[in-house]
């Protein structure tokens, strides 16, 4: 690893490598990005709208994305906020389906793409620490062996995900409008047949999620609060087969599936917002700046698209730029979070259970 970058990119996901991708295109600078996890690993998120194909065009990337054995996705059935199952076919949309994504090949696609280009992608390489200078940062970073290496950058792109770890170390404050749990079960399909669309259904304790994967798993997760998240791992893989029992969508679709016993992931669901997405030589792209709930299914869509901006903001490196990009997450996010407080708003039938009641105080606020 070299000691002084152009561009350090903090965080290799779908956003720090569009960032790092994009900027490319238009400039020689040096880029190193470093992320503090293994490459391999199960990343949370596959549904994407069919939008997806335009920021992946941008970075050239369409064909790769079409040759790669994504699966278009036949729609969702929903139960919520009423008894009936409601049908969304995608396959009516003018921009095409929607995708479900092979997520270790898509990652996959945006790492060689970035080696090819000749950027620097270092994993176990977690960002500790920054120190402003006339230069821009000097960077403390660990790598897997707890080593410390100081690094130099100009600009620093904080993609680290919705703790945005940089800004956060610079004072910078991130709104969090609400936090919820989804705790996701991965089994690989035995035998049977499993829906192909997305299931969504809402539940007096919070919302279940499960859709088919392109190699033969199936996600299904529980989105919840923390009390109940609680008591759910500490009644075990039966209290979470009790639930799943009480479901009647996803109780009939996973009938007469044989699943392997399920590897559990939790993850924490943000919306929350970063007050300030810029600055002197940094910049903050993807779940870093604002951080949607996959409810939406537009968080993949989102960082691979303001990862185009900022590639571009950076490039260009002028304040107008920064400050147009600022204002564009900004409004995006105001018009998500209003959509999604519709959207729970929907949900009447357990007014007086916590986890609804919790989400419509949120929607008044
Ligand atoms: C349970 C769940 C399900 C979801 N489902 C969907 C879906 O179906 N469709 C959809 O569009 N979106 C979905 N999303 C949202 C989507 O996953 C995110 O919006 C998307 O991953 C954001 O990409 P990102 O690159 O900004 O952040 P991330 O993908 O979170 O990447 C951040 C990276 O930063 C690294 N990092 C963190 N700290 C440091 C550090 N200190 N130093 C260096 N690196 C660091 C992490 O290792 C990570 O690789 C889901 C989210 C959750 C939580």
């Amino acid at each position: 690893m070299a000691s002084a970058y152009d561009v350090v990119v903090l965080g290799g996901g779908p956003a720090g490598l569009a960032t790092a991708l994009s900027l490319r295109s238009l400039s020689d600078c040096s880029i190193l990005v470093a992320d503090a996890g293994e490459q391999k690993r199960e990343r949370a998120g596959e549904s994407a709208p069919p939008d997806l194909l335009a920021p992946l065009r941008r970075l050239q990337l369409e064909a790769n994305f079409l040759a790669a054995g994504h699966m278009h996705s036949p729609g969702s059935a929903v139960r919520w906020g009423r008894e009936q199952v409601g049908y969304n076919d995608h396959l009516l949309n003018p921009m095409g389906p929607s995708w479900r994504l092979n997520r270790p090949v898509f990652d996959a696609m945006l790492v060689e793409a970035a080696l090819k280009q000749g950027i620097s992608v270092q994993w176990n390489t977690r960002y500790l620490r920054a120190k402003a200078n006339e230069a821009g940062f000097s960077l403390t970073l660990a790598e897997r062996a707890g080593l410390e290496r100081e690094v130099q950058a100009r600009w620093v792109v904080d993609a680290t995900g919705p703790l945005a770890r940089f800004a956060n170390d610079l004072g910078i404050k991130k709104r969090t409008d609400d936090q919820l749990f989804g705790l996701a079960g991965f089994s690989t399909v035995q035998s049977g047949n499993m829906k192909k669309q997305v299931l969504v259904e809402s539940t007096p304790e919070g919302w279940w999620y499960a859709a088919y994967l392109p190699d033969h798993r199936i996600i299904h997760m529980f989105v919840t609060d923390a009390p109940q998240l609680r008591q759910l791992k500490s009644a075990g893989i039966e209290g979470w087969a009790a639930l799943l029992s009480r479901t009647q969508l996803l109780g009939q679709a996973l009938e007469g599936v044989q699943l392997t016993p399920p590897e559990f992931h939790t993850f924490p669901i943000y919306s929350s917002l970063l007050e300030q997405t810029f600055g002197e030589h940094w910049l903050a792209v993807g779940d870093a700046a604002a951080t949607y709930d996959p409810i939406a299914s537009q968080g993949l869509y989102k960082a691979v698209s303001d990862g185009v901006m900022a590639g571009r903001v950076l490039a260009q490196g002028h304040e107008q730029e920064l400050e147009q990009y600022d204002a564009g997450v900004k409004e995006r996010y105001a018009r998500y979070f209003e959509q999604r407080c519709g959207l729970y708003g929907q949900e009447r039938r357990w007014v007086e259970a916590d986890f609804w009641r919790n989400r419509q105080v949120v929607g008044l606020l």
